[in-house]
Formats: C-alpha cells, sequence, structure tokens
C-alpha cells in the first residue's frame, strides 16, 4: 500500500511516498518557491536528482505536479494506487493528542488554532485542501507536533502566570518537534531492549530549530519548547529562554516594536546572535577551528543550553537510561555533541571518542563503562506520519 506523507509550508511542499507497511521509501521532493514565477521541484528518482523550474502559482498546482510527475515517471500507474495522505500539522493544542483522520470538523478544527500557530497552521491546511481537492476519494490523516507532547503533567505544561492566562487564552507548554522526539525514543528503547513501561530516555532534537524532551515510559513528560518554538534552548537563529522583561527594555532602547523585538529573537539570536557569523553549526564550528572568540562563545553557550536541560531532565525523570542525539545538528556535528557531552561528566556519562566521529548514521556513541547510554539515530518524520497514517486508515 502507497501513502504519501506531506509537510506543506506557505511556499513549500515537501512530501515522500513509502511502501506501507515495509516503510520502504519510493521516492521523494519538494517544491519550494511556490506562487512565485521561479518555482523549484525537486524530486528524487532511483537516486538521481531531477530539478526543474517553472512558475507553480498556488499549492492545488502543486499537488498536481507532484502526481503527475509520479505517473511520468512510472512510480505509479494511477491515482488509485494511493491508499492515504498524512500531512504534518504544526499545532494540534489541547484538542489533539494523537493524530486524526482529516473530516471537515477537523480541518476547521486546524484551521481555528492559527491564533497559536499563525505560520504554520494555515500553510499545513492549504495543503491538506490541495490534497483533497485533487484526490477527493483518498483519506488523509492529520499529525502534529504536539501531539506527542499532550501527556506532559500540569507541572510541566503550566507557566506560573496568572491562571487566568492559561483557561482563558490557553497560554501553556505545548512543546513542538512530537514526531522525531516519538519516532527516537520508540527507536532508542527498542534498541536498549528494554520494556517500553520501564524506561527513561532524553531526546535531544538539535537542527536548526532545537528542542529536548524527557520521554518516561515511552511518553513525554517535559519538553523545552513552549507556548512557542522560541522556548527552551538556543538555536540557529532563535534565542531560547530569555528574561521577558528584557523586551520592553530593549524595545525602548532601540524604538522597536513588538513585531521588531519579537523578530529579533526568532531570527538575529541563537548562533547567529552570538557569533556574529552564522545560524550554521558548520561555520560555527569553522570559526571555533580558527579560533574566532566569538563563535568559541557561541559553541559554549549552546552546549551549556542544552546540557543544562538534559541535567534538569534527568531529575525529572529520576534516572535516564539513554540520551539520543537527532537532527541537522545532533546527527552530523561531533563537535557540537562532544561540547554537550563533555559537560554532563557530573551524571557518569562518557563519550566513545572514535564512536563520535558518526555522521547520519545509528550508533551508540557512550562508552561501556559511561553510567548512561547516548546514541545517535536520524530522525525520520515521514515514516511515522505513514505508519500513523496507516493505522488511521486501517
Ligand atoms: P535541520 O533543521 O535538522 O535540517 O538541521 C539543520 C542544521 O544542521 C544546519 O543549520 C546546521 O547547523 C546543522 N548541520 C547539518 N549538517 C551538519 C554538519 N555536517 N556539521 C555540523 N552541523 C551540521
Amino acid at each position: 500500500m502507497k501513502i504519501i506523507a506531506v509537510n506543506a509550508g506557505s511556499s513549500s511542499l515537501k512530501f515522500q511516498l513509502l511502501e506501507m507497511p515495509s516503510e520502504a521509501i519510493i521516492t521523494s521532493g519538494v517544491i519550494e518557491r511556490i506562487g512565485f514565477s521561479d518555482s523549484v521541484f525537486t524530486i528524487k528518482v532511483n537516486g538521481d536528482k531531477k530539478r526543474s523550474v517553472k512558475s507553480i502559482k498556488n499549492h492545488s498546482v502543486a499537488v498536481q505536479i507532484v502526481l503527475d510527475a509520479l505517473i511520468d515517471m512510472k512510480i505509479v500507474k494511477s491515482y488509485e494506487e494511493i491508499s492515504g495522505v498524512g500531512h504534518r500539522v504544526v499545532h494540534g493544542g489541547e484538542k489533539f493528542n494523537d493524530s486524526v483522520l482529516i473530516t471537515d470538523g477537523v480541518l476547521n478544527e486546524i484551521e481555528q488554532l492559527k491564533d497559536l500557530a499563525p505560520l504554520h497552521n494555515p500553510a499545513n491546511a492549504t495543503g491538506i485542501k490541495a490534497f483533497q481537492e485533487i484526490l477527493p476519494n483518498v483519506k488523509q490523516v492529520a499529525v502534529f507536533d504536539t501531539a506527542f507532547h499532550q501527556t506532559m503533567p500540569k507541572e510541566s505544561y503550566l507557566y506560573p502566570t496568572p491562571f487566568a492566562w492559561y483557561k482563558k487564552h490557553g497560554v501553556r507548554r505545548y512543546g513542538f518537534h512530537g514526531t522525531s522526539h516519538k519516532y527516537v525514543a520508540q527507536r532508542t528503547i527498542d534498541l536498549l531492549g528494554k520494556e517500553i513501561d520501564n524506561s527513561k530516555v532524553i531526546t535531544v532534537h538539535i537542527g536548526n530549530g532545537g528542542s529536548i524532551t524527557a520521554v518516561k515510559n515511552g511518553k513525554s513528560i517535559d519538553t523545552s519548547m513552549g507556548f512557542t518554538p522560541l522556548a527552551g534552548i538556543m538555536m540557529g537563529t532563535r534565542s531560547g529562554d530569555i528574561d521577558p522583561s528584557i523586551l520592553p527594555y530593549v524595545m525602548e532602547k532601540e524604538d522597536w516594536s513588538i513585531e521588531e523585538a519579537i523578530s529579533q529573537l526568532n531570527q538575529e539570536s541563537g548562533l547567529k546572535g552570538v557569533s556574529l557569523k552564522s545560524s550554521d553549526m558548520r561555520d560555527i564550528v569553522d570559526g571555533v577551528n580558527k579560533g574566532d572568540e566569538h563563535c568559541i562563545t557561541a559553541l559554549n553557550l549552546f552546549a551549556k543550553r542544552v546540557s543544562d536541560v538534559i541535567g534538569s531532565y534527568y531529575i525529572t525523570l529520576g534516572g535516564c537510561d539513554a540520551i539520543v542525539f537527532t537532527a541537522g545538528i545532533g546527527e552530523n556535528s561531533k563537535v557540537a555533541r562532544k561540547a554537550i557531552i563533555d559537560r554532563l561528566g557530573a551524571l557518569g556519562i562518557l563519550l566513545d571518542e572514535e564512536a563520535n566521529q558518526v555522521r547520519g548514521e545509528e550508533r551508540l556513541i557512550s562508552t561501556p563503562e559511561s553510567k548512561i547510554k547516548v546514541y545517535v539515530i536520524p530522525t525520520n518524520e515521514e515514516v511515522m506520519i505513514a505508519r500513523d497514517t496507516l493505522r488511521l486508515l486501517k
């Protein structure tokens, strides 16, 4: 059975076609710059990337182009071969604690949640509608980034702000990257060979955005992102947690509006803001190797922010069987991983320097003497989306 996993952004549409239940990837691709005259369509076929540039005016046209390409390239004979479409949806609020089959009511709820995720949910809804229009008889499933974190206890999800903020306006920690945290946590528990009901795992998803989750018995009990993805650890361009009183202070000094100040925290902070160089960990490591003071500070600050949260989740979980690194930095940067693990000596964690050379592959990177196992596990949100879609089709 063939299932498409879709991640629709405001001007992009990423997709992967999977054979289920074997989880084999048949093809994948992306359309970028939807709505511009020079939209770019890239599709991988038999290991080769095919790229074309043309005007793709909206998501419906983008979906049509993807499906036509599948037929032209003889990947499928007809649309009938597609049994289901799974969509990544960023915000499910408190309403969705699991993936769901998309009905008119569900689509409406996703659109209503735009207050909480103004950049993402409308784009996700556009992607859903485009597939509904072109494949009206194919079942569609929504897989929410927030759903995995709905198991957090009150003391993890509530802020110590007036209770009315939560009651009236939904101000609470939601957490994000849930699909990724769930995937790597499940995989880690498999690798540990432990019963899920007796497992404690800390999942460290560090890419351009980043978050850390405390996973007890397979369930999220705390996570570092909050009401929005701006919270938590230091990221590529996002500050993570800061003292909120800094905002009115700099706004007054710089004569910034609240939008300008928040944009500074979203786009000009993190590795980029501190290093004065780049949001990309590769450039930071390059700078560190050349003795650039700002890059050295950025790496140290990043490692401290990440290791402090890991240490705190060790307490939250009451111990820890394994820590797992994933996403762009977690999977690829031996330097960033070492900088983080070097700060975790108090937990008896020992890094296997040789194993830590790994890039983009599943591997145990702690020594046999280490009190906590440390893994690198490439994340796979598409497989999770396809798995949930298959489960709900049944
Ligand atoms: P993601 O958001 O998960 O796609 O991660 C993207 C980020 O991963 C980039 O901005 C880089 O900071 C980081 N990254 C990717 N490849 C490498 C690498 N080989 N070494 C260090 N960092 C990397």
